[in-house]
């Protein structure tokens, strides 16, 4: 059964990373930031567009590992219609999902096809990185951010 578990996040994971959801650049995007990790190469640029105190629109645009890709996607499909405080308090739950392999109690829904990358201590910054960048895009920073 966790092998099956397993065989099945990866394919999630290998799904999000050939077919990005919400790929590309958004033109009506009011906050953007790029995170990079050199160890792995990872580069990956969040569009945001924040309205009304809510995500309202989010897309991505980079180059890198399937992890750090499939990570971008799902994020762009977690994060909408959220307030920032509420990116941030998922970004702590996956933070910590990712690092422990816990998820605690918290339902994450398909980010938890990222629970394995804690085995993988080189393969955490790459599901981290776009979280690092969308915290930089909602706080206003037009900058590179980097998992160094
Ligand atoms: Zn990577």
């Amino acid at each position: 059964m966790l092998e099956e578990l397993q065989d099945l996040y990866q394919q999630v994971i290998l799904d999000h990373s050939r077919s990005p959801r919400n790929y590309g650049v958004l033109s009506t995007a009011n906050r953007k930031a790029q995170g990079l990790n050199p160890l792995c190469g990872d580069s990956v640029t969040l569009y945001v567009k924040v309205e009304n105190g809510r995500v309202e629109e989010v897309m991505f645009q980079g180059a890198g590992c399937a992890i750090s890709k499939a990570s971008a996607s799902l994020l762009t499909e977690s994060v909408k219609g959220k307030t920032p405080e509420e990116v941030r308090a998922l970004f702590a739950r996956v933070h910590e999902m990712v690092t422990t392999g816990k998820a605690g109690s918290a339902d994450l829904g398909k980010l938890a096809v990222f629970t394995g990358v804690h085995k993988y201590p080189a393969r955490v910054k790459c599901a981290i990185l776009p979280w690092h960048a969308m915290l930089a895009a909602l706080e206003g920073k037009d900058e590179k951010v980097s998992t160094e």
